[in-house]
């Protein structure tokens, strides 16, 4: 409505979402501490949106959906792939306070956590890739990528960005993976409304917002790590920089690692990947 970037929401590319604009959106969130919603058909990228929306004052809460990114964004520059009419592109902005500011890299797996609940609430078997990613039977259905608006030194506010394989047209090309990838559909064998699945999510992601400095936050992320007790490569830059056997995660987010030797390293997120070995 009110800005002039915003794409005419009723140009739409795919049946899947006829009728759904920002204020049927804004209604089927309603309820949810959400003060304001941006729904696109298409756009470069959520996460670019909602960082300049934090720059104009967007105020926490504030969340910027799309039917389809031309540009979306992994880790390190790599691409995140969001088809249309398929998937789910999302950016929700937090002004963290003063608490969660010394903890930013917990807004990664605040996501995570909150979205394996929900999966695992239809039934499937999902667990959460350090630091990032969701997968269900060791395949990636969602990527996460969390960003910060900075104001010269200053943290303006940061954007959990999050996409969300729905159904299989979701998925990009194999060539395109470095990673095997599925979708909710394929692994439910149902359809799923992905507003309703939005919804769900972004419930249990402000619950646990309020649990995020808490033993149960990290019992529940430790409890549903990928590859625990498992042996992995972490790499960086293509380069492998430990192999180990991951045993969980510390309270500021890094991965704790058993080298062969036996000594305990402590992973920061930094630019690392892990890999099963
Ligand atoms: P990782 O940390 O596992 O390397 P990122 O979080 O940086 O991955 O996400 C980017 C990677 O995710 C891409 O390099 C690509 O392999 C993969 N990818 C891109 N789009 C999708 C998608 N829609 N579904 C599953 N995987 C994807």
């Amino acid at each position: 409505m009110g800005w002039p970037f915003k794409r005419p929401s009723r140009i739409i590319l795919s049946g899947t979402i006829a009728g759904m604009d920002t204020a049927e959106l804004t209604s089927r969130l309603a309820g949810l501490p959400i003060p304001s919603v941006r729904y696109f058909s298409t756009i470069g990228s959520t996460n670019d949106e909602a960082l300049n929306w934090i720059s104009a004052g967007a105020a926490d809460g504030c969340l910027v959906v799309s039917d389809e990114q031309t540009s979306g964004r992994g880790r390190l520059n790599r691409k995140w792939i969001t088809l249309p009419g398929a998937a789910l592109a999302v950016s929700l902005v937090i002004r963290p306070d003063a608490a969660e500011m010394e903890h930013l890299p917990l807004f990664s797996p605040l996501a995570a956590v909150a979205l394996r609940q929900v999966l695992a609430g239809l039934g499937l078997p999902v667990e959460v890739k350090w630091p990032n990613d969701v997968l269900v039977g060791r395949k990636k259905i969602s990527g996460i990528l969390t960003e910060a608006a900075w104001d010269g030194d200053r943290l303006q506010g940061m954007v959990i960005g999050v996409g969300v394989n729905i159904g299989a047209s979701a998925l990009p090309p194999a060539d395109q993976l470095l990673f095997p990838a599925t979708s909710v559909e394929q692994e439910l064998g149902r359809p799923m409304d992905r507003f309703n699945l939005l919804r769900d999510f972004l419930s249990a992601l402000f619950d646990w917002r309020e649990k995020l400095l808490t033993p149960q936050f990290f019992h529940e992320w430790e409890r549903h790590l990928a590859f625990l007790q498992e042996p992995v490569r972490i790499e960086s830059a293509g380069q492998a920089v430990y192999n180990g056997v991951v045993l969980g995660v510390d309270p500021a987010g890094n991965l704790r690692l058993q080298l062969p030797s036996g000594e305990e390293v402590h992973i920061a997120v930094g630019d690392v990947r892990l890999r099963p070995a």
